[in-house]
């Protein structure tokens, strides 16, 4: 969770937690008072380090945490009570898997049950230990990938006594397209989703993601479950001014030199320059998460300039052509990676994915900084 910090290593991931915050809280006042906006920390907190992030949003107020595995919560749950903060609620998306459950109930985590198998398997370990267990109940409304089916929903409406011994805190539906605003599937699901509702009445409800959260109060119900938004990307095509970028990567410069025309650049000599000269080595490559596939479409700043990133991406390196730079630039030591001219959207189209996936695959090889109180 903690990274590596040797200080000198050739690229620097600052992350800002303040950011993250004030994401949060922008998401929070979108809904009514009485909704909770949880934080969504999986993947170790969309790559940025759980803990870190967990450990600001509490500080701001965030009532409750979201990840994947058990591991994941169990991490998390080691982190709360080495910092201090205890009862602080960890949901796990995954759920009840065999044999998890001791692990669950010792680090008093909240499983969300996909299954009826998950919901018999934490009622039996709940008899077992005379314990009135929590969980949340998750129901597919079109997603086809995890929670009840229509059949297994049907079947728990007419047998309410399987969740007996069973505390249930929520029950929730995940969206398939909130990103498409216009996608009648949002409707369709939140037509499904109140209905499955309307059987477990008093019971609090969830269907909200980050684009969840933007498309309306009538998705936000009882908790929202935001993730994506709180790291500063936009979940919807248009962009929303107050979510903030929180994370900054950057490369030392480690070498500028001359070539000719004619010299060929990087492995393979796949790049030839049509002019004399001015190329900049940079001390990031695919080792470092910065992607094989953007070479020769990617952009860097220095000084405040945009270069074009040209030739193969090494393992430890990156070539650009700063030919057209003027002195007063060169005389950066570092080069951004994401910047205003190439945010992270724009890099995640020219890989053909999502700004998730670079986030989850930022290199573990950078001097991580996070920074907080000083913005
Ligand atoms: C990952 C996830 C979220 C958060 O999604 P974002 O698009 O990152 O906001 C919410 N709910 C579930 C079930 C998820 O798996």
């Amino acid at each position: 969770m903690t990274k590596r910090q040797s200080g000198y290593a050739d690229s620097t991931i600052t992350v800002n937690l303040d950011a993250i915050v004030a994401n949060w809280r922008f998401l929070d006042s979108l809904s009514a008072p009485s909704t909770k906006t949880a934080a969504m920390v999986k993947a170790n907190g969309y790559g940025l380090d759980s803990g870190a992030v967990a450990t600001a949003l509490a500080a701001a107020g965030c009532p409750l945490f979201f990840v994947a595995s058990l591991g994941e919560a169990i991490q998390l749950r080691r982190h709360f009570n080495k910092i201090g903060i205890n009862d602080m609620p960890i949901m796990v998306l995954h759920g009840a898997q065999i044999g998890q459950e001791d692990a669950l109930a010792a680090n008093q985590l909240v499983p969300v049950l996909n299954d009826l198998e998950q919901i018999s398997r934490w009622r039996l370990f709940a008899n077992k230990t005379g314990a009135t267990l929590p969980a949340l109940l998750h129901f597919d409304t079109g997603m086809t990938r995890l929670g009840l089916d229509a059949d297994q929903a049907d079947w728990l409406i007419q047998n309410r006594g399987t969740l007996d011994g069973l505390d249930i805190a929520y029950v929730m539906s995940h969206l398939v397209s909130g990103e498409l605003a216009d996608d009648p599937v949002n409707a369709r699901q939140l037509v499904s989703f109140n209905e499955l509702r309307s059987w477990f009445a008093g019971v609090p409800a969830s269907l909200a993601n980050s684009a969840g959260c933007l498309l309306g109060t009538d998705y936000h119900f009882q908790m929202t479950r935001p993730g994506i938004a709180l790291y500063g990307v936009h979940p919807l095509e248009t962009r929303i001014p107050d979510l903030q970028p929180v994370f900054n990567w950057q490369a030392r410069i480690l070498q500028i030199r001359k070539a000719a025309a004619g010299d060929r650049v990087g492995y393979g000599g796949t790049f030839e320059l049509q002019r004399q000269s001015r190329i900049a080595t940079i001390g990031v490559g695919y080792a470092d998460g910065y992607r094989r596939q953007l070479g020769g479409k990617a952009t860097v700043s220095i000084g405040g300039k945009t270069a074009p990133v040209i030739g193969r991406i090494s393992m430890d390196s990156i070539t650009v052509d700063v030919t057209d730079l003027d002195q007063n630039s060169l005389r950066a030591d570092h080069a951004s990676l994401i910047h205003d001219a190439y945010p992270i959207e724009a890099m995640a189209a020219d890989l053909g994915t999502i700004s998730y996936e670079i986030m989850t695959t930022l290199g573990q090889r950078a001097d991580w900084h996070y920074q907080s109180g000083s913005f």
